[in-house]
């Protein structure tokens, strides 16, 4: 892969790797970025002599920390938490937690490093930061998320604030984990600080949408793609993964939309169900009770679960990756082309392999990569700040036509892009070129 890298960029590659040893997640998301700002130091060599790309690939800064908290029977356990805050060029740090036991330094870094362009893409004022913990969530009593977080803020509490560096959920973190991170926040620091963490409940501080909003965004990306090839969502058969927020609220917009999404699932194995996912089924599942989605054919006779199954397998016109990083290998990519997939929308980060990458861009479908298609969720928890900032609150229509307004700029500027720098149709080049632009441009001046 690296022979479609830039000469002058390959050294700064190999820098990376040797200077980062061990963090393949890190690795694989600049590998990414890298491939295609060659042509943009041929037209910006200034970009070259100040080194912003160098610049780019050292975080700001790294924290590391002890968490320790008492589970239900007493005992002290011990977890470890990161917060990386990557790039402050164009606002506060802002990205989100992850809590999940594959948590280490390299898989911060990579969705700290992939949230600088996202961020950069939603033309809103925020610079890219991630954070988390190793943190098991699963099978956890509400008091043992409740003492863990109280635990984790009482370090990042000094870290963070809202014209600092604005932590909100991502896997493993939702609104109850925020709820108690910032009564802990509010409880050290005294302050009643809206603006330092977004995912906030509706009745605090909260925006309405926020919570529907990364889900929503990638589905009007990829409403924005199909248009663009004089197609919609009508009538399409779609699988979405993963059954969390993001892949919830992608199902719901893709049915708005006219599509039938007809498969979701969980770390244990999909369902199908040939008569369209029932999402109301889906959400008190998973939102309500926290379930997991084998118990979805209990309710739904017609469906069958496959546990370790694989959900590519089955056939789908637009498929949104929307579990987590690398879901979509080589194989898988090449399957979903031979079956017909004309679109895919990552509502994950980096959830489909280098390899399938190249298979879905040779194939020339519509192909989205997570920092274009998923910005939606962080825009959301920008506006989320500017209600904050002013002391208002939108209704959610206002909320979401905003959100559909940014996607729509989203996608013109990753589809303009790309036309201008000679490959039309390819929103990796587009996403990352134009996410980068903006950042150098900030950091040069
Ligand atoms: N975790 C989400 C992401 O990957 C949202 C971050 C945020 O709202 O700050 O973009």
């Amino acid at each position: 892969m690296l022979s479609s890298m830039d000469e002058k960029i390959v050294p700064i590659y190999q820098e990376v790797l040797a200077r980062n040893p061990g963090e393949v997640e890190f690795h694989q998301a600049v590998r990414e970025v890298l491939e295609s700002l060659g042509p943009v130091l041929v037209k910006n060599p200034e970009f070259a002599e100040h080194k912003i790309i160098e610049r780019i690939c050292e975080p700001e800064r790294q924290i590391i920390f002890r968490v320790p908290w008492v589970d239900t029977h007493g005992t002290t356990q011990i977890n470890r938490g990161f917060r990386v805050e990557f790039n402050s060029a164009l606002g506060p740090y802002k990205g989100g937690l992850r809590f999940h036991p594959s948590v280490y330094l390299g898989i911060i870094k990579f969705l700290g490093f992939e949230q600088i362009f996202k961020n950069s893409l939603t033309g809103l004022p925020i610079g890219g930061g991630k954070g988390g913990s190793d943190f098991d969530p699963k099978g956890k009593t509400d008091g043992e998320i409740m003492r863990f977080c109280q635990s984790f803020m009482t370090e990042l509490y000094r870290h963070i604030g809202e014209h600092t560096d604005v932590p909100a959920g991502d896997i493993g973190v939702g609104g109850r984990e925020i709820g108690f991170m910032f009564g802990q926040y509010k409880r050290i620091t005294n302050r009643w600080e809206a603006g330092v963490l977004t995912g906030k409940g509706l009745n605090w501080g909260g925006s309405l949408a926020r919570k529907e909003a990364t889900g929503y965004g990638a589905a009007f990306f990829v409403d924005e793609m199909l248009k663009a090839r004089k197609d919609s969502f009508e009538g399409k058969t779609c699988i979405v993964s993963g059954s969390g927020n993001v892949s919830i609220y992608t199902m719901e917009k893709i049915q708005q939309l006219g599509g039938k999404v007809v498969a979701c699932s969980d770390s244990n194995g999909y369902v199908y169900d040939e008569k369209g996912i029932n999402l109301e089924l889906v959400q008190q599942l998973k939102e309500i009770e926290r379930r997991r989605i084998k118990d979805y054919i209990n309710y739904r006779k017609q469906a069958k679960y496959v546990p370790k199954g694989n959900i590519w397998e089955i056939p789908c016109q637009v498929a949104m990756p929307s579990a987590t990083q690398n879901e979509i290998n080589g194989k898988d990519a090449a399957l979903l082309v031979k079956n017909g997939c004309i679109a895919v929308g990552e509502g994950a980060n980096m959830p489909t392999t280098p390899e399938g990458v190249h298979i879905f861009l040779d194939a020339a479908i519509a192909y989205a990569p997570g920092k274009a298609a998923n910005a939606g969720g962080v825009a959301t928890s920008a506006l989320e700040m500017q209600q904050n900032a002013t002391r208002d609150s939108w209704d959610f229509d206002e909320t979401e036509k905003r959100l559909h307004k940014i996607m729509k700029n989203i996608h013109r500027d990753c589809f303009e892009m790309a036309e201008k720098y000679g490959a039309p149709g390819n929103y990796v080049v587009g996403a990352n070129i134009a996410g980068f632009i903006k950042i150098a441009r900030a950091m040069l001046a």
